[in-house]
C-alpha cells in the first residue's frame, strides 16, 4: 500500500481539530477516525453472532510483558508465534489497511537488535505499514536513520510509519517531529504519515501544542496506545478529546477494562461475575464519557443504543444475551459486547464530529458533549489572537 495524497477537507480554525482526506492506492478514507485493533476484532468471535465491522485501518497489537519480551528476544519459538498471530489477523482483516503496534513495558529499552527484530517481524507478514518504534532519546543521526528507513520500506511498496513518543523531552520531540515534516512533500519525499504514542496531555503539553501548531501539515497523524478513560475522575473518552490537537486516527490501548482474567489480576483468582459487573463502565455516546454499567438501570430499562450489539435490548437482555456457562473467565462475553458497543458508537461519533470540524464548529461540539467540556484543556493562544 502507498499513500498518494493527504489533504485537508475544509478550513482550520483556532480551536483545533482537522478533517483530512487520505488517498492511497487501495482507496480513499476520511479522518478523524477510529482504528480497529486486533483485540477489538477478537471480541467479535466471543459473541453469539458476528456483527459486521466496517473499518478502513486496523492495528495488530502485540502485548508484551517483561517475561514474554525476554522470550521474544531470546527464543525462536516466540518470534514464530508472534508472526503467526500477525498473519492470522492480517488475513482476517485483509480488507483493511494494516499496521502493527508492539505494546511494551515502559522499562524495556529498544536497542538496535530489538528494533531490527521488530522490523523483521513486520516485513515477514503482509502488513501495509512498516513501523519503526520510538527511537531512544540519545540516538544521533535521526534524520539519516529515518530517511534511509523510509526509502527502503517504500521500495518494498509499503508505507513507512515512524513513531514518536509524546513523552519525549520537548526539544527532542520538536527536532524529530519537524525533521519528519521536512520530508513530507508527497511528490518528492518519503514520509506521509507519523505515528504517535499517547502520553498524558497535562504532562506533555508542549508536544501536544506543537501538533496543534502544525495542524495544517499534509501528513497523516496516527496515534496508538490511547487509554479509554481520560482520567478516573472525569471519565471522558480520551480519543474524542484528542481530536482537538489535530490528530487524525486513534487506536485504543489493549488490555481488559476490569482485570477479570487471572493473568491481568496478578495471577490471583479471577473476580466473580457480580464484582466485574459492578466495576464495569459503559461508553455513553451522549456526553462522550464512561459511566457505571448499573447506572443505566436508573434511567429506565432500555439501553437506548442502536449499535449491532445493543439494538432493542434492555439492560437485563444485554446481560443475559452476553453470558454463557462456557466462558473461560467471568464476564468474558459481556466484556466483549461492552467493548464492541464502544467501538461502534465511538466510530460513528467521529463522523459526527467531522461535520462540525468541516464547518469550523468543533468548539461548539465540545460544549455540547459534557465529558469533553469538563476535560478540555485550553490551548494557550498567542498574544496576537487576543490583541488583534
Ligand atoms: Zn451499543
Amino acid at each position: 500500500m502507498r499513500i498518494t495524497k493527504v489533504c485537508p477537507d475544509g478550513d482550520l480554525d483556532q480551536f483545533g481539530g482537522r478533517a483530512m482526506i487520505v488517498k492511497t492506492d487501495r482507496g480513499t478514507f476520511k479522518t478523524p477516525h477510529r482504528v480497529l485493533t486486533s483485540q477489538e476484532f477478537q471480541y467479535k468471535a466471543n459473541l453469539p453472532f458476528e456483527p459486521p465491522l466496517n473499518n478502513e485501518i486496523s492495528e495488530v497489537v502485540a502485548q508484551f510483558n517483561r517475561t514474554n519480551w525476554g522470550k521474544f528476544m531470546n527464543t525462536n519459538g516466540s518470534f514464530n508465534r508472534r508472526l503467526g498471530t500477525i498473519e492470522f489477523f492480517s488475513d482476517k482483516m485483509a480488507y483493511t489497511i494494516k499496521r502493527f503496534y508492539p505494546q511494551l513495558p515502559s522499562d524495556v529499552m529498544l536497542d538496535d537488535t530489538a528494533i531490527k527484530q521488530l522490523l523483521e517481524l513486520q516485513r515477514m507478514s503482509d502488513l501495509d505499514f512498516i513501523a519503526i518504534p520510538n527511537l531512544p532519546s540519545g540516538i544521533r543521526d535521526f534524520d539519516k536513520i529515518v530517511t534511509s528507513f523510509a526509502e527502503e520500506v517504500l521500495s518494498e511498496r509499503r508505507e513507512p510509519l515512524i513513531y514518536l513518543d509524546m513523552g519525549l523531552e520537548p526539544p527532542v520531540f520538536r527536532e524529530r517531529f519537524m525533521t519528519l515534516l521536512s520530508h513530507s512533500d508527497i511528490d518528492t519525499d518519503h514520509i506521509h504519515t507519523v505515528g504517535l504514542i499517547y502520553r498524558p496531555i497535562r504532562k506533555n503539553i508542549l508536544n501536544y501544542r506543537l501538533l496543534w501548531e502544525n495542524r495544517e501539515s499534509s501528513v497523516f497523524f496516527q496515534m496508538s496506545y490511547i487509554p479509554r478513560e481520560f482520567t478516573r475522575t472525569t471519565a471522558a473518552s480520551t480519543m474524542h478529546l484528542l481530536q482537538k490537537w489535530g490528530i487524525d486516527s486513534f487506536s485504543v490501548r489493549a488490555g481488559n477494562y476490569v482485570p477479570s482474567k487471572p493473568l491481568e489480576n496478578d495471577g490471583r483468582e479471577p473476580l466473580p461475575k457480580s464484582e466485574v459487573l459492578r466495576r464495569t463502565k459503559r461508553f455513553d455516546p451522549e456526553p462522550l464519557a464512561f459511566r457505571q454499567f448499573h447506572t443505566w438501570v436508573d434511567r429506565g430499562d432500555m439501553l437506548n443504543c442502536s449499535c449491532p450489539v445493543c439494538k432493542d435490548k434492555t439492560v437485563d437482555d444485554f446481560i443475559s444475551t452476553y453470558s454463557s456457562e462456557a466462558e473461560s473467565y467471568p464476564c468474558q462475553i459481556f466484556n466483549a459486547a461492552n467493548r464492541l458497543h464502544e467501538y461502534y458508537c465511538s466510530s460513528d461519533e467521529f463522523k459526527t464530529s467531522r461535520d462540525y470540524i468541516r464547518t469550523g464548529e468543533l468548539s461548539e461540539y465540545f460544549k455540547t458533549r459534557e465529558g469533553l467540556r469538563k476535560s478540555d484543556l485550553p490551548v494557550q493562544l498567542s498574544l496576537d489572537t487576543w490583541t488583534g
